[in-house]
């Protein structure tokens, strides 16, 4: 039996899991759910897998959930920063799921990873903001690092008991999202509405605004440099609009080995959890020739003008990664709100970029002080628009 605790229960991956969960009842166990304040959602979580364990975002969030749940409830309620970190480090759990949406998962990551639990990582932040240091600590306590993102499991899966001097690239695969056959110009009047239309995939708004400016894309590369500790240079973007191909590698006499399969993160997930075993999902099967020509084309730099911005930060290295990702959260957000164009979410993050003086990222309070730093910065660039 494996226990499992869940950082992001009520998200798009988190309620993935536990359908996963569910159908493997005598493999998997849950002890810890971790939700922001979806109260509603997360009752039902806990009264249909009865964790030790559940945390909210605040105290208000616990007492409503309290009171949700009755006296008689066998599952503690915790919240906050330290209600997170403390579900996150259970001497009960062997793994974590790291599924919250943004900056706000890397520190209840850490306190999993030193608890030495194994991690379902599909919080990307995580690695673009502290990549070296998240490595540092999981080598110090033997912990397992196992990606949840669908590329990143596919290069796992390729790259699988093969040695490193065999591979020459590895190739991130990208849907282009919604506009990725709109002009560039067409793209300052796209609406948030617009945006959050994913063709293939269905996930929380966060990521959708991602995939549509590319950044999403951006990151996956700085999450890959982390995770499989390559350099930017080994790392080549392909975009693939059907999404069958997740992710692919280049061997050095010539083979290329791509994973393929239906654009369902019950697949990533499941293998994350199970690894080194798969198990059964009952998902239908690819059907190559219903699913028609595969293409691919190479990404346009100025167009995605996100994709551009990873890149450079992702060669300066240091604190400007968690810069690029703090500033993007509050362009985002501030686009989702409606305060600011789609064009605008690289403008304001190139501003806060080129403002930044990177640091070395070796601490955890230095990766944070960026990441606030980042936030003021942002929105005075939002300000000044
Ligand atoms: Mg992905």
């Amino acid at each position: 039996m494996k226990y499992i605790s869940i950082l992001g229960s009520t998200g798009s991956i988190g309620r993935s899991a536990l359908d996963v969960v569910a159908q493997e009842p005598s493999r998997f166990g849950v002890t810890g759910l971790a939700a922001y304040r979806n109260i509603r959602l997360l009752k039902k979580q806990i009264e249909r897998f009865q964790p030790k364990v559940a945390a909210v975002i605040d105290e208000e969030a616990a007492a409503e959930l309290r009171t949700s749940l009755g006296r008689r409830a066998n599952t503690a309620v915790l919240f906050g920063p330290d209600g997170y970190d403390e579900l996150a480090s259970l001497p009960e759990s062997d793994m974590v799921l790291s599924a919250m949406s943004g900056a706000a998962g890397l520190v209840p990551t850490l306190a999993a990873i030193d608890a030495g639990k194994d991690i379902a990582l599909a919080n990307k932040e995580t690695m673009v903001m502290a990549g070296d240091l998240v490595l540092a600590r999981a080598e110090r306590t033997g912990v397992r690092i196992l990606p949840v993102d669908s590329e990143h499991s596919a290069l796992f899966q390729c790259m699988e008991g093969r040695p490193r001097d065999q591979i020459t690239k590895l190739v991130l695969t990208a849907s282009g999202g919604p506009f990725l056959n709109r002009s560039a110009d067409d793209l300052a009047s796209v609406t948030p509405e617009e945006a959050l239309k994913h063709p293939n995939w269905d996930m929380g708004y966060k990521i959708t605004i991602d995939s549509a400016t590319m950044m999403n894309k951006g990151l996956e590369i700085i999450e890959a440099m982390g995770l499989f500790a390559v350099d930017v240079g080994m790392i080549d973007v392909v975009i693939h609009p059907q999404s069958i191909i997740h992710s692919m590698i280049t061997l050095k006499d010539g083979s290329l080995i791509a994973q393929l399969g239906i654009p369902d993160m019950k697949t990533p997930i499941a293998y994350a959890l199970s690894w080194p075993e798969r198990i059964e999902l009952s998902l239908p099967d690819l059907e190559l020739c219903a699913a028609g020509p595969l293409t691919f084309m190479v990404p346009d730099m100025e167009k995605f003008r996100c994709l551009a911005l990873s890149l450079d930060a992702a060669r300066r290295g240091g604190t400007a990664p968690a810069v690029l990702n703090a500033a993007n959260e509050i362009a985002v957000e501030a686009f989702v709100a409606g305060r600011v164009r789609f064009t605008d979410i690289p403008r304001i993050v190139e501003a806060t970029l080129a403002d930044h003086e990177t640091e070395r990222a070796d601490t955890v309070a230095r990766v944070l002080a960026a990441d606030g730093w980042a936030r003021i910065r942002a929105k005075e660039a939002i300000d000044a628009l």
